[in-house]
């Protein structure tokens, strides 16, 4: 039987790839058999270096995607330097905290900006591709914050909430066309972008609590996930959220 996972010959785009769940991701794509072109402000060397240990092609595009102005030129270049382009994981993001009484316009912008308009003007120059060779894998990352509300956090509450709505638009608009468009919704994961949540004991202890699993995620866990979206074992899957949450959303 072939292997339904298997990603050899494949290339992805991986935005915000240095670190966190971007690099696990990326990693874990390079491993099912992907060629990387790994997309952020701060060059992923560390990521291309292990990719191209494990035997495969891997590029660093240096991209800021706290607006649209690289989007095009992401996508040219991938196919530029890696030939093809299968696989996109919207991964790049930012949160910022403050009371909504106090929440600044600023703070609303910049997150807006990037974790949604850069998502789906990136979803449209790649899937602009990927429905013209019939095939493509989008992958974005939502979050907990898809499904609910949160607490001192409406511009990531309102971006995530809008990656979900658009991830299901898109699915609907090319599954016939042969992309399908998913998104992984990570639970509580240690990385840079929850420091503050991990050091904070008593929001720390809430959310502990709350885990079925009874501990953070590592970014590591979200890979099987990204595998299974980016591969034809997920050939009839579309429009779908993800959940990789150690059991939150089931409390
Ligand atoms: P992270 O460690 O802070 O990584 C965020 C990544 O996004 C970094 O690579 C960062 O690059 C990149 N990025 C941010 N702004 C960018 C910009 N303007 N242009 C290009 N790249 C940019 O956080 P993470 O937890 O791995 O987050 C990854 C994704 O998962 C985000 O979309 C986040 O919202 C989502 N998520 C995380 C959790 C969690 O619990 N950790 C839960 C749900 C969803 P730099 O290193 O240069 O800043």
């Amino acid at each position: 039987m072939t292997n339904l996972f298997d990603l050899t010959g494949k290339v992805a785009v991986v935005t915000g790839a240095n670190t966190g769940i971007g690099q696990a991701i990326a990693l874990a794509l390079a491993q099912a058999g992907a060629d990387l072109a790994c997309v952020g402000r701060t060059p992923a060397e560390d990521t291309v270096g292990r990719a191209q240990q494990l035997g495969r092609r891997a590029e660093v595009l240096s991209a800021d995607l706290s607006t649209i102005e690289p989007v095009q030129r992401v996508i040219d270049e991938t196919l530029e330097k890696l030939g093809r382009l299968d696989i996109l994981v919207n991964n790049a993001g930012i949160i910022r905290r403050a009371d909504a009484v106090d929440f600044t316009e600023a703070d609303w912008d910049a997150v807006i900006d990037t974790n949604l308009k850069s998502v789906f003007f990136l979803c449209q120059a790649a899937g602009r591709h990927m429905i013209g060779q019939g095939a493509g894998k989008i992958i974005n990352i939502a979050s907990m914050l898809t499904f609910q509300g949160g607490i001192r956090v409406p511009s990531y509450t309102a971006s995530k909430s809008g990656v979900g709505g658009i991830t299901k638009l898109l699915a609907n608009e090319w599954a016939a066309k042969g992309v399908q468009v998913n998104a992984i919704a990570p639970g509580y994961i240690a990385t840079n972008n929850t420091t503050a949540l991990q050091a904070d004991e008593v929001r720390n202890k809430a959310i502990m609590d709350r885990i079925p699993a009874g501990r953070w995620g590592d970014p590591g866990d979200l890979g099987g996930a990204a595998v299974f979206l980016a591969s034809a074992a997920s050939d009839y899957v579309t429009g779908h959220i993800l959940a990789v949450d150690g059991g939150w959303l089931a409390r």
